[in-house]
C-alpha cells in the first residue's frame, strides 16, 4: 500500500454560493484523508466545479473540464452546469462523472470509485488545528477565502421565477438552514478569526418560509428562522455582517433598524434589475418602483449611512428607449452607492427568451455604456462626499508602504477599496480594524490615512 495519501486537484468556478458547494467538498476530501494539491501533474484525479448562470460562464466551465482532461485525464465534473450533462459530455465525453450543484454525496461516490480514500486510524484520530495553511477551520472546515472573511450561506435554491433566471431550475426551490445551526457556524468562525460575516443565498429576504420560520434556541435564547432574527443573532458576535441577495421584499424593511443599531453593517446588496414596471412585470419581478423610492428614502432617514448596492438588466426583450430611460431616471433619483449592470443575455432555458421585441445587441451595447456612465457620475460623488470623514476600515493585505483595506461600503472583490498610504508605517496587520482619515476618491477607491488620537 502506498504510504502518500491519494491528491486531488480542484478547480472552483462561478459566484459565492458554487464557492461554499467547493468549501464543502474540499473539507470532506480532508477529512477523508485526500491530499488536495494545486497542480495538474500532481492530481490523481481533478474535481471541477462549474457554473452555467450565463453563456460566458458555461464557456468558461467547458474550457477548464477541457484543460483539466488535457493536463490530467481524469476528470470530475460538478455544480450548476452539471445539470447540463448532454452538454458537457458533447465537448468532452471522457470525463469520469458529472453531478449538479450541491450534490456532494455524488461528488465523493465519484471520487471513491477512482481513488479510493487511504484510511489512517492514527491521522484519523488526530484532531484538526484551528487553522491551516489549506484555510482550515475546526469545526468548521476548508474556507477558499481569506483567514479574516468567511461566507456564511443560509440557504440553498429559490422560490421565485424570475423570467431571466435559471438558478431555480439548477439549485431547486429554497431550502434554508435552521438558524441555530447558521448561528453555531458564524461562532464557529469568528472563533477561527473571522471578522466578517458574508450572508449569501440565492434569496436572502426569503429566509426560513419553507421551515414556516421555526423556531430555535441559541445561546440560550429563542430565534425564528427568519432574516430579522439571524440578523440579532449574528449582532451577538461582535464581527461585521454583511446581507447579500437580498430581494426586495416589503420586510426588509424591518432589518435597516438593526443596521442603524450597528447589530449588521449598514449595507444592502438588494437587486432591482430595472426600473419600468412593464420591464419588471415581464421579468416576473416586484413592479412598485415609486415605492422602491419611498422606501430607500426610508431607509436612509433611519440608517444615514446605509450603503445600496443594487443590479440591473439592460436591453431586455421589448425594453423600449423611453423604458430604458425610465432606468437612468431612476438612477438619478435613488443614487445607488454601487451598481453592477449586465445587457441582458439570452440564458439557455430561460423563459424570457420566448418574449417578443429582442433588443439588437448593439443597442444593448449602447445603453449599457450610457447606463455605466450616468452611475459612475453617481458612485464618484458618492465616494468625494466621503473625503474628510473618518471611516472604520478592515485590512485586507499589505503591499509596500500600503494597507488595503475594505470600509463598511465595500464588500470583498465587487465594490472598492480604501488604500492606506501610511499603512506600514501605522504596523497595521491583515484582519485588523482600523479608523481611517479619507482624504482622496475616485471612481471606485477612497484614499487616507490612519486616524490617530492626539
Ligand atoms: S430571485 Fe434571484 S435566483 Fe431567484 S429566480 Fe430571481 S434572479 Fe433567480
Amino acid at each position: 500500500m502506498s504510504l502518500q495519501n491519494p491528491k486531488v486537484g480542484f478547480v472552483s468556478l462561478g459566484c459565492p454560493k458554487a464557492l461554499v458547494d467547493s468549501e464543502r467538498i474540499l473539507t470532506q476530501l480532508k477529512v477523508e484523508g485526500y491530499d488536495l494539491v494545486p497542480t495538474y501533474d500532481d492530481a490523481d484525479v481533478v474535481v471541477v466545479n462549474t457554473c452555467g448562470f450565463i453563456d460566458s460562464a458555461v464557456a468558461e466551465s467547458l474550457d477548464a473540464i477541457g484543460e483539466a482532461m488535457a493536463e490530467n485525464g481524469k476528470v470530475i465534473v460538478t455544480g450548476c452546469l452539471g445539470k447540463r450533462p448532454d452538454e458537457i459530455r458533447a465537448a468532452h465525453p471522457g470525463v469520469l462523472s458529472i453531478s449538479g450543484p450541491q450534490d456532494y454525496a455524488s461528488v465523493m461516490n465519484a471520487v471513491h470509485d477512482v481513488l479510493p480514500p487511504k484510511h489512517d486510524p492514527f491521522i484519523d484520530l488526530v484532531p484538526a488545528p484551528r487553522r491551516l495553511g489549506d484555510g482550515f477551520i475546526e469545526g468548521v472546515g476548508i474556507k477558499l477565502t481569506p483567514k479574516h472573511y468567511a461566507y456564511l450561506k443560509i440557504s440553498e435554491g429559490c422560490n421565485h421565477r424570475c423570467s431571466f433566471c435559471i438558478i431555480p431550475s439548477m439549485r431547486g426551490d429554497l431550502v434554508s438552514r435552521p438558524v441555530d445551526d447558521v448561528l453555531r457556524e458564524a461562532e464557529r468562525l469568528v472563533r477561527g478569526g473571522v471578522k466578517e460575516l458574508l450572508v449569501v443565498s440565492q434569496d436572502t429576504s426569503a429566509y426560513g418560509v419553507d421551515l414556516k420560520y421555526a423556531e430555535r434556541e441559541w445561546r440560550g435564547k429563542a430565534y425564528q428562522t427568519r432574516m430579522k432574527a439571524l440578523c440579532e443573532g449574528l449582532g451577538e458576535l461582535g464581527v461585521w455582517s454583511r446581507l447579500h441577495y437580498v430581494y426586495p421584499y416589503p420586510h426588509v424593511d424591518d432589518v435597516i433598524p438593526l443596521m442603524a443599531e450597528g447589530k449588521v453593517l449598514p449595507y444592502l446588496d438588494i437587486p432591482f434589475q430595472h426600473a419600468s414596471p412593464r420591464i419588471l412585470k415581464l421579468m416576473k419581478r416586484p413592479g412598485a418602483v415609486d415605492k422602491t423610492l419611498e422606501r430607500i428614502q426610508n431607509w436612509r432617514s433611519i440608517a444615514p449611512d446605509i450603503t445600496l448596492r443594487s443590479t440591473f438588466i439592460v436591453g431586455f426583450p421589448g425594453e423600449t428607449e423611453a423604458e430604458f430611460e425610465e432606468l437612468l431616471d431612476f438612477l438619478d433619483e435613488a443614487q445607488l452607492d454601487r451598481v453592477g449592470a449586465f445587457a441582458y443575455s439570452p440564458v439557455e432555458g430561460a423563459a424570457a427568451n420566448a418574449l417578443p421585441d429582442a433588443v439588437p445587441e448593439e443597442v444593448k451595447q449602447e445603453r449599457l455604456a450610457r447606463f455605466m456612465e450616468r452611475q459612475s457620475e453617481i458612485s464618484e460623488a458618492k465616494l468625494a462626499a466621503k473625503v474628510g470623514s473618518v471611516q472604520r476600515c478592515l485590512v485586507d493585505a499589505l503591499d509596500g508602504d500600503l494597507a488595503i483595506a475594505r470600509s463598511m461600503a465595500d464588500a470583498p472583490e465587487i465594490d472598492g477599496l480604501v488604500q492606506i498610504q501610511n499603512g506600514f508605517e501605522a504596523g497595521l496587520k491583515v484582519g485588523e480594524f482600523v479608523d481611517v482619515e479619507i482624504m482622496g476618491s475616485d471612481e471606485h477607491d477612497l484614499y487616507g490615512e490612519v486616524a490617530f488620537d492626539d
